[in-house]
């Protein structure tokens, strides 16, 4: 598999996307993660330069990745990058109702195909709202964000906390 891409939100990253990027990475000779900026939805808590910085520092050891924010349609990044194939993770039958609708669209906007990684057991509870909530009641964040990271994600998250 030549180049692939991974795209998402991740807002915040979580162990499960860590995950998830690690195994694609393997099946790509060049994996990009992509950011995706939708000004249409409501404002995000992570800003997509803090996003970047998060994964930037969460996949340092991971030689062949690139890390870019998009805006607009993912088959125009497809193009642009001239991408092999998307990758995506699937968690439970819902994600899969939802990603195979996508996956057509995109095979028939431009031909690129979708391949679907399971989740990892261990990480298939994980999404990123929950950690918003987790972290929003005041639990830390150890067991879902990659350690280097539970910290800041925790006093981001904190700053929404209401006050009593
Ligand atoms: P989106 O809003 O586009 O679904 P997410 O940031 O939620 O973006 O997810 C990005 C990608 O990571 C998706 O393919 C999603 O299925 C996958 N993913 C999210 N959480 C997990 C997890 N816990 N385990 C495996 N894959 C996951």
């Amino acid at each position: 598999m030549k180049t692939a891409i991974l795209p998402g939100s991740f807002n915040p990253v979580t162990l499960g996307h860590l995950d998830i990027i690690q195994r694609a990475a393997k099946l790509a000779d060049h994996l990009i993660v992509a950011i995706i900026d939708n000004p249409t939805k409501l404002p995000s808590i992570f800003s997509t330069d803090e996003k970047k910085d998060h994964l930037k520092t969460v996949c340092a050891s991971i030689d062949n990745i690139g890390i870019v924010i998009f805006q607009g349609l993912l088959v125009d990044l497809v193009q642009k990058e001239q991408a092999e194939c998307i990758i995506r993770g699937l968690r439970t039958s819902t994600d899969l109702e939802y990603e195979n609708q996508m996956a057509v669209a995109n095979k028939i906007m431009c031909g690129v195909e979708t391949v679907f990684l399971p989740a990892a057991p261990e990480y298939g509870h994980l999404s990123s709202s929950l950690i918003r909530e987790i972290g929003m009641l005041g639990h830390p964040l150890t067991d879902f964000v990659p350690p280097q990271l539970a910290e800041t994600i925790y006093e981001k998250l904190s700053t929404y906390r209401k006050k009593t």
